[in-house]
């Protein structure tokens, strides 16, 4: 391997003990709630981790658990319950909800100055103005991972692989924002390979197992690998061929241990955020 290693639990760590040095000098403690709703393993292994991080970085978060029959009505009764609770700074909804749920009509339910993942049309709307207020968890982590590997998206001609609006599409306007050249790529895009080997910093948003390989990236490129797969025998990867893509790029990120850990990190940070503009201490 010849590229340098992003460690993303390093990173995640300290931007935790920032965000719990933070929180122990407020004289409060920011709240988060949860929303889980059903019995989806994932997803509870997700609430679980956050809900443990929360509790580590001294915010006061709770798991609101909502058995799987809830119907959207009853949802939606529940998130005007919250956006009206002085003490709840932050809500965040647990995502894939039940088929019968509309995620767009619960998304769009939550109080904007509480959405800490970034997912309201509001702050969509605002990071694409190029007006940031709160931002997606993941792409923001990896802005964060490329801070503290002292790589400038200033400049450069970035490609993000996937367009979802978790992670690809709030990702190149972040990108955009920080200065590179951005372009996205997605299933439509005729040849991937071509595209993905322009980029000086290259981000894999697909969800699909070892898709970059090592004759997609330009030497010496930054590779960032948000994709998380299990594969049938259990291990687990991201969109990149890791160790072949290692031998080529300047720097990558690895699956686990990559990208993974900021986006609890930024959830935190996106939460006391959240607490100061509510009290108008934050910009
Ligand atoms: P998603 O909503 O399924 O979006 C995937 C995107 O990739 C779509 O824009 C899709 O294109 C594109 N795509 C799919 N297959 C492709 C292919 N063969 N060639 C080119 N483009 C392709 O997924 P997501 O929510 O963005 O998540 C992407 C990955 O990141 C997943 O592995 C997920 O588990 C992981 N993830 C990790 C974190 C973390 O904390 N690290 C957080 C969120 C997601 P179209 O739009 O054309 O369909």
């Amino acid at each position: 391997m010849t590229a340098r290693l992003i460690d993303g639990k390093a990173v995640a760590a300290s931007v935790r003990a920032e965000v719990a040095a933070r929180v122990a000098g407020l004289g409060f403690r920011p709240g988060l709630v949860v929303v889980l709703v059903g019995d989806d393993p994932a997803s509870a292994v997700y609430v679980r981790s956050k809900d443990r991080a929360a509790e580590v970085a001294g915010l006061a978060v709770r798991t609101l658990r909502l058995p799987a029959a809830t119907t959207e009505r009853a949802l939606l009764a529940e998130i005007a319950h919250l956006n009206a609770d002085p003490a709840v700074d932050g809500i965040l909804v647990q995502l894939p909800l039940p088929g019968t749920i509309r995620t767009d009509a619960v998304l769009d339910a939550i109080d904007p100055a509480r959405d800490v993942d970034g997912f309201h049309p509001v702050n969509v709307g605002l990071l694409a103005a190029g007006r940031p207020a709160l931002v997606p968890c993941t792409p923001s982590g990896v802005m964060r991972l490329l801070a503290a590997a002292d790589i400038s998206p200033r400049g450069r001609r970035a490609v993000v692989l996937g367009r979802s609006g978790i992670v690809g599409r709030p990702m190149a306007a972040l990108l955009l924002a920080a200065d590179a050249t951005v372009t996205i790529a997605h299933s439509r895009t005729h040849d991937l390979a071509a595209e993905c080997r322009r980029a000086e910093i290259l981000v894999a948003a697909v969800g699909r197992p070892e898709l970059v390989r090592a004759g997609w990236v330009a030497p010496g490129a930054t590779v960032i690998d948000v994709g998380i797969n299990r594969l049938p025998d259990g291990r687990l990867v991201g969109d990149v061929a890791f160790a072949e893509c290692a031998a080529v790029a300047g720097a990558i990120t690895p699956v686990p241990g990559g990208v993974g850990p900021m986006t609890i990190a930024c959830l935190l940070e996106n939460t006391v955020t959240a607490a100061l503009r509510r009290r108008g201490v934050a910009p």
